[in-house]
C-alpha cells in the first residue's frame, strides 16, 4: 500500500480527489467554462510516484501535460462539515503534479466519457512529503510553481483559487466521507504544457513542499517533440 509521510508519521493513501478548473487563468488557456461547483475526478493511490521518481508516459498517449497543484492531506474522518470546520481536518500540505494525457482526455471529453485513463495511470500523481498543517501559516496564500529543466513554466498563488481550500473540503465532505490519508489536489494555475522523455520537472509550493521527477516514455513508443 502506498503511503505519504508528514512530520515522521506515515499515512496510508486513501482516495485522491482532484479538482479541475479551479484557477481562472488555467480555465481560459484550455477554453473551458468557469464551473459553478467544483469539477471533481479521482486518481487511484497506485498512480502516486514519490520525489525523485519517474513519470512513465503510457503508449496510448503522445501529449502528456504537467499540472502543478497544492495537495491537502486529510488527517481526520469527516462528513458534511462546514467550511469553518475544514482546517480542523487537514493534517498537512504538499505538492502534487496532476500528470494528464491531454490528447486522451480531449478525446474522452468529446465523447462525454470518464477521464480515468488520462488522469489515473501508473505514475500520474507525483507527490511530495507533507508539511504539517500547523507549520503552514496561510495555505490560501502560497506561491506555486513548476519548472522544466530549470525553465519556469507555471507560476501562480493559491489565493487565485476559485473555490478555497475550506470550501473544497466542505463540498467534498458532502459527497464522500473523507478519511485520514485521503488527499485533495486543488487545481492548477495557468501554464500547463507538454512534457517529453528526459524532462526534469520541479514543482514547488513555496516554503512548504517540493517535488522532482524525471519523465520517461513506455518502451518502444514515439513521444518526441
Ligand atoms: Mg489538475
Amino acid at each position: 500500500m502506498k503511503t505519504v509521510s508528514s512530520a515522521g508519521t506515515e499515512y496510508p493513501i486513501g482516495k485522491i480527489l482532484c479538482i479541475g478548473r479551479n484557477y481562472v487563468d488555467h480555465i481560459k488557456e484550455l477554453e473551458n467554462e468557469i464551473p459553478s461547483s467544483p469539477v471533481v475526478f479521482t486518481k487511484p493511490s497506485t498512480s502516486v510516484v514519490y520525489n525523485n521518481g519517474e513519470v512513465i508516459i503510457p503508449p496510448y498517449s503522445n501529449n502528456c501535460h504537467h499540472e502543478i497543484e497544492l495537495a491537502v492531506l486529510i488527517g481526520k474522518i469527516c462528513k458534511n462539515i462546514s467550511p469553518e470546520k475544514a482546517f480542523e481536518h487537514i493534517a498537512g500540505y504538499g505538492a502534487a503534479i496532476d500528470m494528464t494525457l491531454r490528447d486522451v482526455q480531449d478525446e474522452l471529453k468529446k465523447k462525454g466519457l470518464p477521464w480515468d485513463i488520462a488522469k489515473g495511470f501508473d505514475t500520474a500523481c507525483p507527490l511530495s512529503d507533507f508539511m504539517p498543517a500547523d507549520k503552514v501559516n496561510n495555505p490560501g496564500n502560497l506561491d506555486i510553481s513548476l519548472s522544466i529543466n530549470g525553465e519556469l513554466k507555471q507560476s501562480g498563488n493559491t489565493s487565485l483559487m476559485i473555490h478555497s481550500i475550506q470550501q473544497l473540503v466542505s463540498y467534498l465532505s458532502t459527497v464522500f466521507t473523507l478519511e485520514k490519508g485521503d488527499i485533495i489536489l486543488t487545481g492548477t494555475p495557468a501554464g500547463v504544457g507538454r512534457v517529453v522523455s528526459g524532462d526534469r520537472l520541479f514543482g514547488k509550493i513555496s516554503g512548504v513542499a517540493e517535488i522532482n521527477v524525471t519523465v520517461k516514455i513506455s518502451k518502444g513508443e514515439k513521444n518526441e517533440k
